[in-house]
């Protein structure tokens, strides 16, 4: 049952949701698809993870799946009319602390691609660019990787407009916030529940939630008396701060061309990434802390969740971490940018797993049901490929490997070798004492 007779609703209208849809309406084009969100695709904010000012689109991972994956998405953004226009070829430059930067040459080379892509010494390295880098912190820092076939995604335009050629393809729309999923007295999941009462049904239901999967299937589970569909240690939500600065116009034609810029990366060490300006000279970047909100989702239940207002409170930043922004901006563009006119600070929410991997697979507790989010801080670059991902689990046909790596049901190291991982809790750094 996988064209003419199959139904699909889709929890979620993010990178992972949106481009499911796609490629679901394109191999199914009679089979009926439909997406729901919380908010419209169009609206002016939304709280999706994939909606953003910009995001990294590259392919320098040490990992070869993610590599050969992020090649296949990246051909996709510098070739496709739908996703050509969202996609500036600015290049990276990433400090390198281990020995990463080789690791990700080997990967390339081992995959037959011929990119711009060296690593430099430090030396050479910090006189690039026009010496805009010059004063960040090199300590420890073994080489420089320079990648100049990446860059980045005009992030939320490039969402809008892929969800809208889907609604020109025939995949419904619509906006609601879902209180559970729906079960038939079998255990099957046959459609969800919204907070109105409109009950929506379906062959297959996916939940591509990103940061909310783990409350979504809480209630479920509550709703449905099936304890197993809950995410448990498997999925954790958490936020990242950013922040972004109004440059001059004499600031802006400095930092215009300059590279996505990367600092980090070892197990210890914190991890800072900076973004080109957007062409009307706003500079955004991340604060270091990436950080749990645990809170009561229902009575007794205590997991990580975004905070239970409609936008999240995306947009009320408390001072610590705004200061966390500052830090991080110190680190990266030194003493000349304590004067940048600090204008938007956001927190953005996602889903982690220990090892970064996504979550593909069928919900193992639920027939009918499926998982497709965790882009753990690194998922948006695959927007063009990851529903062809999802509609191969979908049918059955995902290759073994990728099975596995993303499978619901896999074991898991813990997280101590992930620097991506959250690594506090949001009340302890906005009250210090309150962990003593
Ligand atoms: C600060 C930050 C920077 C990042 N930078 C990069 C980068 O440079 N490059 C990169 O590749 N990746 C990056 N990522 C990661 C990437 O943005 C995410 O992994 C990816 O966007 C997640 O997509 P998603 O579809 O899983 O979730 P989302 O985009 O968060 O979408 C989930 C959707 O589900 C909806 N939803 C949730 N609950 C409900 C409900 N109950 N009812 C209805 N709708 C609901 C939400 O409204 C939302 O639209 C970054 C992430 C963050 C947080």
């Amino acid at each position: 049952m996988t064209s003419t007779n199959a139904s699909y609703l889709i929890v979620g209208a993010g990178v992972f949701g949106v481009s499911t849809a796609y490629h679901l309406i394109q191999k199914y084009p009679n089979a009926s698809v439909t997406l729901v969100d919380r908010d419209a695709y169009d609206a002016e904010s939304r709280v999706a993870a994939s909606w953003d000012w910009n995001k990294v689109v590259r392919a320098d991972y040490d990992d070869k799946v993610y590599c050969k994956l992020a090649l296949e998405a990246q051909e996709i953004f510098k070739s496709d009319p739908l996703w050509r226009p969202f996609f500036h070829q600015t290049g990276v430059y990433w400090t390198c602390r281990s020995d990463y930067a080789q690791n990700v040459i080997n990967n390339h080379k081992e995959l037959g691609r011929n990119d711009d892509i060296i690593a430099l010494p430090v030396s050479e390295a910090r006189k690039l660019y026009g010496g805009i880098f010059d004063d960040a912190d090199y300590t420890g820092v073994k080489e420089v990787l320079i990648n100049r076939a990446s860059g980045w995604a005009a992030a939320g335009d490039a969402l809008r407009a892929v969800t809208k050629k889907c609604l020109e393809l025939g995949v419904k729309y619509v906006t609601a916030d879902v209180a559970t999923l729906d079960f038939n007295g079998r255990g099957s999941c046959t459609g969800i529940k919204t907070k109105s009462g409109e009950i929506l049904s379906a062959t297959h239901v996916i939940i591509a939630a990103g940061a909310f999967t783990p409350t979504l299937l809480e209630w479920s589970a509550k709703n449905s008396g099936n304890a197993g569909l809950r995410a448990g240690e498997r999925i954790l939500a958490a936020g990242i701060t950013t922040g972004m600065a109004q440059l001059t116009q004499e600031q802006h034609a400095k930092y215009k061309d300059m590279p996505v810029g990367f600092q980090g990366y070892t197990p210890d060490e914190a991890l800072y990434w900076k973004y080109p300006p957007t062409k009307d000279g706003e500079l955004k970047w991340w604060g270091s802390k990436i950080f749990t909100n645990t809170r009561e989702v229902l009575p007794g239940r205590h997991i990580s969740s975004p905070p239970p207002t409609h936008d999240y409170n995306q947009w009320k930043v408390p001072g610590p971490l705004k200061q966390d922004i500052v830090e991080a901006r110190n680190l990266w563009y030194g003493p000349k940018s304590a004067e940048w006119n600090m204008t938007k600070h956001r927190i953005c929410w996602d889903a982690f797993t220990t090892t970064s991997d996504f979550i593909i697979s069928p919900h193992s507790d639920s027939k009918g049901l499926y998982v497709a989010t965790c882009g753990s801080f690194h998922g948006y670059k695959f927007f063009p490929v990851l529903g062809k991902y999802i509609t191969q689990m979908l049918d059955g046909e995902l290759e073994p490997e990728l099975m596995e790596k993303w499978a619901w049901d896999r074991q898991r190291p813990d997280s101590s070798q992930n620097v991506e991982y959250p690594n506090c809790e949001m009340k302890h750094l906005l009250q210090p004492s309150a962990k003593l």
